[in-house]
């Protein structure tokens, strides 16, 4: 794929041309950046312009015989690393064997390629093991190293490794990927756009969860819920995100992130009509009046404590809490922080 078919990542794109124009590509990378922004697609463009016989200047040429091998996944100087199905963690023992592959020379061409996806999930020891791979690399070697969280990266690995920040995508090129490559129609694209963050992998979560009409379901109802209705209200929730039914834990996760994403942007609405920018663009544009009308019952100081509880929420997410009563301590907190207390204990 020529580098110009690549959206939204100029900046990264021009540092990499650089690079590659002068020779001065480095021995390990961090591309990091939130999940579904093409990280990853970009590091497998970059491995292929690395490999590819045409000598094409702006990409990869997808012709020739390297080119259509990695797009089969049939070329042994790239190597592919990420946790192994139904594990959250890149564990010692693959780091290892990551080790062996990389010490032996390349079979094809000058260079040596290896991807490490979720890079950021790693344990103590396989953490280690990639600093010992980090500190002398052979020669040939490049390591790509791709993190949603650049936080959970031992400050030894980020200092040998060059950092690439990549950015969400902005609204425009959300849009137009999902029209021209998902063939979804305008009005659906904008929306989709708009409450996916520049994440695509976001909006494609969104896209299949039928997301859009579960906003409209929960925005009606966060308008008229108080404190006495908590334990009916995540009960309903649970129901209207299948979130019972699944038995998949990574699936049923996925989708309670979806739902508290939709709960931040409603109070981060409100936040932002408290703070008169009703103007601005708002997730929940529909429903305007009533946001404005909310916002004057509550406190900035609140909205600020309701926006830290959702957040706190998707991190115990990722801790393998209990995720019914995740859901249900969560409304119950914001039921209460949004009430009167003093009215609920007069009941
Ligand atoms: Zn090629």
């Amino acid at each position: 794929m020529s580098f110009a078919k690549i959206i939204g990542q100029e900046q990264v794109l021009s540092l990499f041309k650089n690079a590659l124009k002068n020779e001065r590509l480095a021995h390990a990378y961090i591309f990091a950046g939130q999940e579904g922004i093409g990280k990853m697609s970009f590091a497998r463009e970059l491995a292929k312009k690395i490999f590819c016989q045409s000598g094409k200047i702006d990409g990869a040429c997808d012709n020739c015989n390297i080119c259509k091998r990695i797009d089969a996944d049939n070329f042994t100087d790239i190597f592919f690393l990420l946790p192994e199905k139904n594990h959250r963690v890149i564990k010692l023992e693959q780091l290892k064997y990551l080790q062996e592959i990389l010490f032996v020379k390349p079979l094809e061409s000058k260079h040596k390629i290896v991807i490490v996806e979720d890079a950021d999930k790693m344990n103590e020891e396989a953490s280690n093991c990639l600093l010992k791979t980090l500190e002398e690399p052979p020669l040939y070697a490049i390591i790509l190293l791709i993190v949603t969280s650049l936080e959970s990266v031992s400050e030894t690995i980020k200092s040998r490794c060059q950092v690439v920040r990549f950015s969400p995508l902005s609204l425009k090129a959300m849009e137009n990927i999902l029209t021209d490559r998902f063939q979804l129609d305008k009005q659906l694209a904008a929306q989709l756009a708009l409450i996916s963050g520049g994440s695509l992998k976001r909006a494609a979560m969104f896209m299949e969860a039928n997301a859009l009409e579960k906003k409209h379901w929960l925005a009606e109802k966060l308008f008229e819920v108080s404190l006495k209705d908590n334990l009916t209200f995540s009960k309903e929730l649970l129901n209207e995100w299948n979130i019972q039914d699944m038995e998949v834990l990574e699936e049923k996760r996925s989708h309670v992130k979806e739902l508290f994403l939709l709960f931040l942007m409603y109070y981060r609405d409100i936040l932002i009509c408290k703070a008169g920018g009703e103007h601005f663009l708002l997730y929940y544009d529909d429903w305007k009046d009533a946001l404005i009308a909310k916002s004057k019952s509550l406190s900035e100081k609140t909205l600020f404590k309701i926006l830290e509880r959702i957040k706190t929420s998707l991190k115990y997410l990722d801790c393998n809490a209990n995720i019914n009563l995740l859901i249900e301590n969560m409304i119950t907190e914001i039921l209460y922080l949004q009430s009167d207390p003093k009215a609920w204990f007069a009941q």
